[in-house]
């Protein structure tokens, strides 16, 4: 398996500030290799407070 499989994450934005757990991520959206929002969510709120914390 390669990360070009997870084709929600290997080109997102967010990725370098996401904690994403591939069980977690099937129990909420039954896809492995998938993303779910609250991940998603999660992964976006710690962005925005790094870029809030850098300016
Ligand atoms: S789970 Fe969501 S935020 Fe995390 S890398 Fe994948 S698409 Fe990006």
């Amino acid at each position: 398996m390669k990360f070009s499989d997870f084709e929600d994450c290997h080109s997102c934005d967010k990725k370098e500030f996401c904690s994403r757990s591939s069980g977690l991520v099937y129990l909420n959206s039954g896809k492995y290799t998938g993303s779910d929002k609250h991940t998603c969510d999660v992964a976006g709120i710690v962005k925005d407070m790094y870029l809030s914390e850098k300016s």
